[in-house]
């Protein structure tokens, strides 16, 4: 990781319209970056708009508001023809290999098919050839690049997603919660394996997830998803040390600690309420209609998301 940016987000903001006057802010006034070789890890409950901005920084979401720079080249003023050529560099995984994998593919065709779309492989056997070698690399045997997507396990089909992404030779990354449906048993594979590709092939990482514990040990940096908005960011040793934010707090408190001791002694801070609706949101503070602390400011102020300690982003007016 050298520490330059890859990626810049400025103040990006995802607005959906629904008609009669409602609009759902799924993401609002966003601002982060991504170092070159870096995994920056993204969580929040379902509906906070962690997926929402990881679609519309690789523009499957055309945005609202705001700017997404991947080195020097503003994604969001790039046209068609650029934006194909593109999209090589980024790429996603999906959170439910089964249902991105077309059934009726086999995978030789399902991973050839991004060969093809990029002109990469410029003969049937040179086609083969780098399937055998993208589906070494995510381990499994190229030998069963004949075989369709059913036949596979779920863990397997998330390998298969990999290969696919990795197929254009891509430098960034967006994992949108990639292991959330695989058994806690594999979850750690493939997390090993995405650790392993991002050495081997200097990738970077926006790694998205909606538990605390799932991004712990790929994240270099952490960033906390609230209501469409960043509440804390800061490098992951710091962030599980000693979390400021209270919502990131309560989402501390609630991952298990393996030594029954220190669990038993643990304060589990259990959060009142629902997530309210984003087309509803509360004035002031996101948080504040299920924060402990709320106090009467944070109704009428929204608290900016700025640098509590160096490198320690926290929107909260009482930290
Ligand atoms: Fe809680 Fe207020 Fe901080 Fe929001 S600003 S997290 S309501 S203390």
């Amino acid at each position: 990781m050298n520490g330059e940016p890859l990626l810049r987000i400025n103040r990006l903001s995802k607005h959906f319209h629904l008609g009669r006057g409602q609009t759902l802010k799924a993401v609002h006034d966003v601002s982060f970056t991504v170092r070159q070789g870096e995994t920056l890890g993204m969580v929040g409950e379902s509906g906070c708009g962690k997926s929402t901005a990881g679609r519309t920084i690789l523009r499957l979401y055309e945005p609202t508001d705001g700017e997404a720079w991947y080195g020097g080249t503003n994604i969001y003023r790039l046209k068609p023809r650029q934006l194909k050529a593109f999209r090589r560099e980024m790429q996603m995984i999906f959170q439910d290999p089964y249902a991105s994998l077309n059934p009726r593919m086999t995978i030789m065709d399902i991973i050839g098919e991004a060969l093809d779309i990029h002109r990469l492989a410029d003969s049937r056997s040179a086609r083969r050839h780098r399937v055998g070698e993208l589906l070494h690399m995510v381990g499994l045997n190229p030998d069963h690049a004949t075989r369709y997507p059913h036949e596979f396990s779920g863990g397997q089909r998330q390998r298969i997603g990999i290969a696919r992404a990795l197929a254009v030779d891509p430098k960034f990354i967006i994992c949108d919660e990639p292991i959330s449906a695989l058994d806690v048993s594999i979850q750690a594979q493939v997390v090993n394996l995405l650790k392993d590709l991002q050495k081997r092939l200097g990738l970077t990482y926006l790694f998205i997830a909606h538990d605390l514990s799932m991004v712990k040990h790929i994240s270099d940096r952490v960033a906390v998803m609230y209501l469409g908005q960043i509440v804390e960011l800061a490098d992951s040793g710091t962030l599980y040390a000693e979390p400021l934010h209270p919502y990131t707090r309560a989402l501390m408190s609630a991952i298990p600690v393996p030594d029954p001791d220190i669990e038993a002694g643990k304060e589990r801070i259990v959060l009142s309420g629902e997530l309210p609706s984003p087309l509803n949101p509360p004035s002031g503070c996101p948080f504040r209609t299920r924060c402990p602390h709320a106090a009467a400011v944070c109704a009428e102020r929204k608290p900016a998301l700025r640098e509590a300690k160096p490198g320690h982003d926290v929107a909260c007016h009482l930290v």
